[in-house]
């Protein structure tokens, strides 16, 4: 199966613009064959990896930080970065908010939550992130950043009972921050889904799935 033809057939699986197609270890030339069969959103999950990828490539390229982001990375893609998917505390979005407004931008992000049985996930867990948004966050506190909704990964695992379990969680808190006014009208994004789970994701109300192997193959 070549890259193009993958890249069309999940483009009209899951909807073109939900696919974010997971190009990270994958070299420049792949990801140019993607680029060829229409795909223009891309995500990687290290900054430096991000940061080189998107000089070599062309800027129509919408660049998704889609992994754990160390704050001391922030500045290498805040000047471009189009979503970080996995603002998992606090502090990095505090720090998303210093570099944004270093670049006179505003950056789109999405809250991760922890919801797999699996403890080295990252993310908030949902009693801690209502109490951040309740108590510490505020579109005048952090006037460059725009949270745009939810992110989350399910338990690496056969069960489908159980990843579906899991995603649901993620669209109830989805359901819960949206119903009780806590966030402004641009929450409206629920990232769940991968390869192996993208299926499962969609029937529970995903918006965007990130897909890595099951387009470019299994990384070394
Ligand atoms: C690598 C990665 C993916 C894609 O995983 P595949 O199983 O290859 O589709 C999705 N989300 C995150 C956060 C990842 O790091």
């Amino acid at each position: 199966m070549s890259v193009a033809s993958q890249i069309e057939f999940y483009r009209s699986e899951v909807g073109a613009e939900r696919l974010v197609a997971v190009s990270k270890t994958k070299p420049v030339s792949v990801i140019e064959e993607a680029y060829e069969a229409g795909q223009r959103i891309f995500g990687e999950n290290r900054a430096l990896e991000l940061e080189e990828k998107h000089a070599k490539l062309p800027k129509d390229i919408e660049w998704h930080m889609i992994g754990h982001l160390q704050t001391n990375k922030v500045k290498y893609i805040a000047p471009f970065v189009s979503l970080i998917h996995a603002v998992d505390s606090p502090r990095l979005l505090k720090e998303i908010q210093k570099q944004a407004a270093k670049n006179d931008r505003v950056i789109p992000c999405l809250l991760q939550l922890h919801i797999a049985q699996e403890s080295a996930k990252y993310g908030f867990d949902e009693e801690e992130l209502i109490h951040f948004l309740k108590n510490e966050f505020s579109a005048e506190a952090f006037p460059n950043v725009e949270i745009h909704g939810l992110m989350g990964m399910a338990t690496f695992t056969d069960n489908e009972d159980q990843v579906r379990a899991e995603f649901k969680s993620l669209a109830d808190t989805f359901s819960k921050i949206k119903s009780e006014n806590l966030l402004s009208d641009t929450f409206s994004e629920l990232s769940m889904g991968m390869s192996g789970d993208y299926k499962i994701a969609i029937e529970e109300g995903s918006t965007m799935v990130r897909i890595g192997s099951a387009i470019f193959g299994s990384r070394s």
